[in-house]
């Protein structure tokens, strides 16, 4: 099995490698200055074998793909019903960073666009802002099986430059969502975005919650088997953007993807998959992200609707 599952891996590591369509995210500044032909492709099961091809240990920042994550631990803190109060589960069709709400519940429309995101990064309970950001930093490290750290430089440069994030947090303060400071808010979720991964620890990340939310190599628990259902649901309806849609008949797994380049796609059960590569295509996904995970799907028989 290892000798075929590594064949298929390497098989699409090569087909995609000479694609070079699509094209940096540059509204942060940092982010255009990230090597633009970096591609890994790595694969982890749910009993820990990983298999790895192209640069799987360059670091990069995890950006969006945080967002799962981070709606996890305030699920854990606060309850399904508390965060379901404040935050929905349906699809928005819009881009992720559009400043509005549903304009029935007045609430953001699911946690995988911004304004869910930073209301997600409201709740997570802690002393103060170090204390906050050490929780969501130490439970990334959990899920990848190491211990993570802030990008320093890509933080410094959106805080610099999010002032659409900045206008996100202040809608929500102005509807109740956020009952806190909107500025704080906004700031962890700046830093939330800012934590380096590589394509191994993505895939591990995955693997974890493939296999209910315990890390299959250190054993210790990222996140309640009770909840893993509730944000593999909302990553498989929410996750690649405004190109959701597209994603779930062709690749058929939950997913999330970032501005960094990063996908991150989950098998309940059985496996994660991650690959990075930061050239983005119109909607914000990875070009060469979307496409390998198309082909593994597609090789590996891994559409969850896919019958035998
Ligand atoms: N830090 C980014 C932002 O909110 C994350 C965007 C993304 O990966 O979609 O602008």
């Amino acid at each position: 099995m290892r000798n075929v599952v590594d064949a298929i891996i390497g098989e699409v590591y090569t087909l995609c490698r000479d694609n070079r369509a699509g094209a940096l995210a540059d509204y942060i500044p940092e982010l255009a200055a990230v090597p633009a032909d970096e591609f890994s492709l790595c694969l982890a099961t749910s009993d820990g074998f990983v298999y790895e091809a192209g640069s799987s240990g360059t670091e990069f920042t995890i950006q969006s793909i945080s967002k799962p994550l981070t709606y996890g631990l305030a699920l854990a803190d606060r309850g399904l019903e508390a965060v379901a109060e404040k935050i929905d589960v349906e699809p928005s069709g819009e881009p992720f960073n559009e400043i509005s709400l549903d304009p029935v519940t007045e609430r953001p429309r699911n946690p995988m666009i911004n304004a869910g995101a930073i209301t997600s990064a409201s709740l997570i309970a802690g002393e103060n802002p170090e204390d906050r950001f050490e929780r969501l930093r130490r439970c990334y490290s959990t899920y990848a099986g190491r211990e993570l750290t802030m990008n320093a430089d890509v933080y410094a440069s959106e805080a610099r430059t999010g002032h659409r994030n900045r206008a996100i947090g202040h809608m929500l303060r102005s509807f109740d969502i956020i009952t806190g400071d909107p500025d704080e808010a906004v700031d962890l979720y700046f830093r939330q975005c800012s934590v380096n991964v590589t394509c191994r620890d993505l895939a591990l990340m995955a693997a974890t919650l493939a296999n209910n939310g315990t890390n299959p190599l250190t054993r210790e628990e990222a996140l309640a088997p009770a909840l893993v259902e509730r944000v593999l649901s909302v990553m498989t309806s929410c996750g690649m953007y405004d190109a959701a849609g597209d994603w779930i008949t062709q690749v058929g797994l939950p997913a999330k993807s970032g501005v960094g380049g990063g996908v991150l796609a989950v098998l309940p059960g059985q496996i994660g998959i991650a690959v990075h590569s930061p050239r983005l295509d119109s909607h914000g996904n990875s070009v060469r992200g979307v496409q390998a995970c198309r082909e593994l799907s597609r090789r590996l028989e891994l559409h969850f609707l896919h019958v035998t």
